[in-house]
């Protein structure tokens, strides 16, 4: 088996392996992003707005990469910034918090997220499956990866696991979080052919959609990427698109450009994001639900006549396996807006609970509209050494974890990881070894924020 050495390996090429590469590379570290499909980006490509960069206070509380991806996204016309201006409603009440997004195009993310990372100097190896971590003792020392060409093994001196399941983590025997149930998964898609301006007038008005408003709803207007004019880019809240009107859809629409709508609105129970047998069962049943909503959609929701489904993302995973770090995040530490002394990033978002059974989203709100700090030992998995894990499988409560998944949130613990990494490599140390002082130095010189 031919073997190839690295400073750092990055498992995993999505929404906290981009960032985290980038910075290790840019840091002079010689780096290698590893992921299993054609392309970057993993779950923030699937058609979802950038949640968790700013708080509920309308201050910035992701920076460094997520700010640099967001100029960059604009710069290749796949995004207008970040759009300010609504606020959160729930249970049917306004709360005072601001809820600002970052819509943007998934096809121009790939791109980005490929040429930002290029740029940082790291090689990139896709269509690579990790399945195994080379052990040294307890400490991990590389992965060997499957892909067409056979098994290749690489080591390095740090490996970051963000395969969004703890893959990396799991196979070096970390701790892993006990859980009875998972958050629900959806198959993000995309339709075309949509009057948004007409959905509009028809929520607005009541008019033939039942449920609308009366729960947790939410209208955005700002700029697409393809107008000048200001329009509906993001509607929350639920519907009853079918004859049956005891079921209820419970959705979120996101328009990057005219006529195109990105919908997260169907949902399956009980999907291990670990087990392709469970995954093949998800996949089949979304599939299935997508179809029976657009058709619903097209007979009953105004402005919905002559849509159709354009594209479909593989099923999204909301939660998997959570490894047990240093320290566990804990719901209260969130809520309350706790700081900690080896603070890394900060996470702004309520946490989004969509529920294990498949009823309505649960929201859980940071105290004060503020932000929460996640510590550094978050990223540490316990009793394993040359280990890093960024993503939604930090070190979290299952409440805790509702938050700190959002990609705002995620990228900026991948920033934080990737230069940890590079910083164990320069001084000879190990992620644990590291000094926290001069690991926050580094990361607000970047832009975070802490
Ligand atoms: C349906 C859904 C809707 C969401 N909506 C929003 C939203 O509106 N806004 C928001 O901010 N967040 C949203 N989120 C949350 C957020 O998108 C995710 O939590 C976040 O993107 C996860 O980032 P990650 O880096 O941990 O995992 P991912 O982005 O999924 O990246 C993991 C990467 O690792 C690769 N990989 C996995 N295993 C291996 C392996 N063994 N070998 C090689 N490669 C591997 C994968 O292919 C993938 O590219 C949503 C999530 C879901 C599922």
């Amino acid at each position: 088996m031919s073997e190839k050495m690295y400073d750092v390996i990055v498992a995993g090429g999505g929404t906290a392996g981009i960032a985290a590469a980038a910075a290790a590379g840019s840091m002079g570290a010689k780096t290698l992003l590893i992921e299993k499909n054609g392309h970057l980006g993993g779950t923030s490509v699937t058609g979802i707005p950038l949640l968790g960069v700013f708080d509920g206070n309308g201050i910035q509380a992701a920076g460094g990469f997520v700010q640099r991806f967001t100029d960059r996204l604009i710069s290749e016309g796949g995004a207008v910034g970040h759009i300010h201006g609504a606020r959160w409603s729930n249970n049917g009440h306004m709360s005072g918090d601001e809820f600002i997004l970052t819509p943007f195009d998934s096809e121009t993310a790939k791109y980005v997220a490929q040429e930002m990372v290029l740029e940082a100097g790291v090689d990139i190896l896709l269509h690579s499956y990790i399945t195994e971590a080379v052990m040294s003792g307890n400490k991990v020392s590389g992965i060997t990866a499957v892909g067409k060409s056979g098994t290749r093994k690489f080591t390095s001196s740090v490996v970051i696991d963000a395969t969004g399941d703890a893959d990396i983590c799991a196979l070096a025997g970390a701790q892993m979080l006990k859980k009875e149930r998972v958050q629900n998964s959806s198959i993000l898609f995309t339709v075309n052919g949509v009057d948004t301006e007409r959905l509009l007038q028809a929520l607005e008005q009541g008019e033939n959609v039942h449920g609308w408003g009366s729960w947790h709803s939410r209208i955005v207007s700002g700029r697409k990427i393809d107008s000048s004019r200001s329009s509906v880019i993001h509607i929350a809240g639920h519907f009853v698109p079918w004859d049956d009107e005891s079921t209820e859809v419970t959705f979120t629409a996101v328009s990057v450009r005219e006529h195109e709508i990105y919908l997260n609105a169907t949902r399956t129970v009980n999907i291990d994001g670990t087990d392709a047998d469970s995954l093949t069962r998800g996949e089949i049943a979304e599939r299935r639900n997508i179809k029976r909503l657009i058709n619903g959609l097209r007979k009953n929701i105004p402005g919905f006549e002559n849509s159709y489904v354009s594209r479909t993302a593989p099923i999204g995973i909301r939660e998997s396996r959570t490894v047990i770090g240093d320290y566990l995040l804990q719901e209260d530490d969130v809520l309350q807006g706790r700081d900690f002394p080896d603070s890394i990033a900060r996470g702004a978002y309520p946490s989004d609970i969509h529920d294990p059974k498949g009823g309505r989203t649960q929201f859980l709100f940071i105290h004060g509209g503020g932000s929460y700090a996640i510590p550094y030992r978050c990223l540490l998995p316990k009793g394993i050494e040359g280990i890093l894990v960024a993503g939604r499988t930090i070190s979290a409560s299952q409440k805790a974890s509702g938050t700190v998944r959002l990609q705002g949130t995620v990228m900026a613990q991948g920033q934080a990881a990737g230069t940890a990494a590079a910083l164990a490599c320069i001084h000879g140390t190990t992620p644990r070894g590291l000094s926290i002082s001069e690991l926050q130095r580094e990361l607000k010189a970047n832009g975070a924020v802490i």
